[in-house]
């Protein structure tokens, strides 16, 4: 069988050294969702592809190979979003997104790749604090995804809730009425934020970003685990 040439646009998710000089390149494509791929002699002094195997680095990328084995022949390059590791804070979010997209897309994801792409760019940018900008993200993951929360309003009864809300696996968002007898608890202080209030406090927005990330867990079945939960709280 030939091997045919395939070009996507797509983003380093994760990059491993592979035998002496290759790395092994986890990519996200636009239409092609998650794939893996050899980018040969690159780790060798002045290798012209150094940077395709790079995470973070979103480029059009041309792949030969079939049946799941691809090796990167080209790549040119769109956007680096280099300066993100240029502060810890953006950074771990920025991985955090990446193991996300990664995980979410066996299949194409076309909407979340575009939502990560912007996140990337928001981290990149700086203007707005990391969590805040993870926030947004997780959100926009789980309803893009299907699971829109709205952490205003009990789901059963349509009550305004004002404390700590309920995540039931079969309702979603309730109020402390409706909550039976299995629940997680989101504390009134997490809920008020990710409902769109404010919260000053960069600890608290950790901890709701963390409560986000297990709801996605009992809605997904992903575990997004990376150091930007580890390291905030
Ligand atoms: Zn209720």
């Amino acid at each position: 069988m030939q091997t045919a040439d395939i070009k996507t646009k797509a983003i380093v998710v994760r990059a491993v050294p592979y035998k002496e000089s290759d790395m092994l390149v986890t990519l996200v494509g636009v239409d092609m969702g998650k794939l893996t791929a050899t980018a040969r002699g690159c780790l060798k002094r002045g290798a012209k592809l150094r940077y395709a195997a790079e995470p973070f680095n979103f480029g059009d990328y041309v792949l030969s190979g079939r049946n799941g084995r691809y090796v990167i022949t080209e790549c040119s390059q769109i956007e680096s979003f280099h300066a993100i590791t240029d502060d810890l804070d953006s950074y771990y979010a920025g991985c955090m997104v990446l193991d996300a997209l990664g995980k979410l897309s066996d299949e194409p994801q076309p909407q979340l790749m575009l939502s990560a792409l912007r996140t990337l760019g928001a981290l990149e940018s700086g203007q707005e604090d990391a969590d805040r900008i993870v926030t947004k993200f997780l959100l926009e993951l789980l309803s893009l995804n299907g699971n829109q929360l709205d952490f205003a309003h009990c789901n059963v009864c349509k009550c305004n809730i004002d404390g700590d809300a309920f995540f039931r696996d079969a309702d979603g968002i309730v109020c402390e009425h409706c909550k039976g007898l299995n629940f997680i608890r989101i504390d009134a202080i997490s809920r008020a934020y990710l409902a769109g209030g404010e919260q000053p406090d960069r600890r608290l927005r950790g901890e709701a970003n963390a409560i986000l990330a297990q709801l996605i867990y009992e809605m997904l079945g992903v575990r997004i685990s990376t150091r930007y939960f580890t390291e905030q709280i």
